[in-house]
């Protein structure tokens, strides 16, 4: 593998310890039942993960992580994407929660509910999109008002994975309505068993298997002390969150794609057309060359912004990027694998299909590409400014650029 001279022995040692984990502990059996949705949960591989210690690698040890760094993190998440996107995102869920509990939780929320779901006994899940819209995170009108001792929560969160049976759910709500909307929402640990009414309404294109429901909240009382971080304060929490939540199912995609790719260009070396292996036609061996290059590329954008969220640098605009990159390369990366194998990669006899289905979800989840668009060019902008004057001034070297009289700007 091309990266692996960018991890220290002890890195390579965790990542092979889950891909060794995704190789001979995931049956087969338990993919296909969550592809056709008679398995809405990924319980069971949080609890085999969770028991072999490999769940929040980034976290301390006495939380149950294994105190290693982003780097790390990505590189074995990559492992886990090879099986699906359902299972990887169940793998990554407690990583993703856990960003929140193991930044701004309290010890007692650490111990209660961080410590039991990165050892599997507790199923986690993220409660952000409201039906209203995903994008416009911000405006969410769920609304969590004091009352003593507690909050109430009323409203409705929807496109949750892990709804249908997470013991725990990590859930955003407007605490003061009347502030600016940055200012406005605090973050909440809800159990279950808070009283939280389920809905199981969707069919999914992929990624099926991984529990995805409506939570509805009328009334639901929850302690104070289960108010994550600042009250109002739900802003610094989501945009740490948001370094797992874009970072990691980017790595967990270019897993799935390398999966089919691999199962693409093996083929190509045992199926014949015209009395040859077809990787003899440059048609089709360049599709993996242009395959290959597209998730080296993903790759490496993903590491680069793992290395700066390790230096503790501002990740917003690699962040994006990452995600950005990674889901559209992969999507046509496995769309060339099933273009390589002809009609045979269009059926349910490879899993060519069920990785394209699976990864069409990348583009929208977790913030849709537009909205990483929107954050790219918005950093971008700021660091064009903030560069102005410190580097050549180019303009400055075409033939004719004292004629400043034509540089109109309306
Ligand atoms: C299978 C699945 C699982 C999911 N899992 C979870 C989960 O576990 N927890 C959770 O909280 N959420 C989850 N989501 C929700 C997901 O993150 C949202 O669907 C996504 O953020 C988009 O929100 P939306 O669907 O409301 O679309 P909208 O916000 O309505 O956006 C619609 C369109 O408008 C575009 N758009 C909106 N605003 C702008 C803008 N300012 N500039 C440019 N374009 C814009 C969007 O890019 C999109 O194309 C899941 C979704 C799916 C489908």
């Amino acid at each position: 593998m091309m990266y692996e001279f960018l991890l220290k022995p002890e890195e390579l040692a965790i990542r092979d310890k889950v891909r060794q984990f995704v190789k001979d502990e995931i049956p087969s059996q338990m993919l296909r039942e969550m592809d056709l949705s008679n398995i809405e949960s990924g319980r069971w591989l949080v609890e085999k993960a969770g028991s072999r210690g490999i769940l929040g690698l980034r976290f301390p040890f006495e939380y149950g992580g294994q105190a290693m760094n982003w780097v790390t993190d990505i590189a074995a998440t990559e492992e886990t994407g090879v099986v699906g996107f359902a299972p990887s995102c169940a793998y990554v869920m407690p990583s993703i929660v856990g960003e929140a509990l193991n930044l701004f939780g309290t010890e007692d929320q650490k111990k209660r509910y961080l410590v039991p779901t990165l050892k599997g006994k507790l199923y986690s899940a993220e409660a952000l999109t409201e039906p209203r819209g995903g994008a416009d995170f911000f405006g969410a009108t769920t609304t969590a008002i004091k009352d003593g001792d507690f909050f109430v929560l009323n409203g409705e969160k929807r496109f949750v994975v892990g709804a249908q049976d997470s013991d725990w759910f990590l859930v955003y709500a407007k605490s003061d309505p009347d502030a600016r909307p940055h200012d406005s929402i605090s973050c909440f640990i809800v159990e279950r068993s808070f009283g939280i009414e389920v809905q199981n309404i969707y069919q999914l294109l992929g990624a099926r298997g991984g529990g995805t429901g409506r939570l509805l909240f009328k009334d639901v009382r929850v302690p104070r002390e289960n108010l994550v971080g600042e009250l109002n304060g739900a802003y610094s929490i989501f945009n740490k969150m948001m370094i797992p939540e874009r970072l990691l199912p980017s790595a967990g995609i270019i897993g799935l794609a390398r999966a089919a790719l691999e199962v693409a260009a093996r083929y190509t070396t045992r199926r014949k057309a015209f009395d040859q292996t077809i990787n003899n036609f440059q048609a089709v061996s360049f599709m993996v060359a242009d395959s290959v290059t597209m998730l080296d590329a993903a790759r490496a954008l993903c590491f680069t912004a793992a290395r700066k969220a390790d230096l503790g640098q501002d990740t917003r605009r690699l962040v994006s990027e990452a995600k950005k990159f990674a889901t559209d390369s992969s999507w046509g990366v496995i769309n060339n694998a099933m273009q390589i194998m002809g009609g045979i990669g269009y059926t349910s006899i490879y899993p060519i299909e069920r990785h394209l289905r699976d990864a069409r979800l990348g583009m929208i989840w977790t913030g849709t590409n537009q909205i990483m668009s929107l954050l790219i060019q918005h950093e971008y902008y700021k660091d064009l400014k903030n560069s102005q004057g410190l580097t050549r001034d180019v303009e400055g070297d075409a033939l004719n650029s004292e004629q400043e009289e034509e540089k109109h700007y309306g």
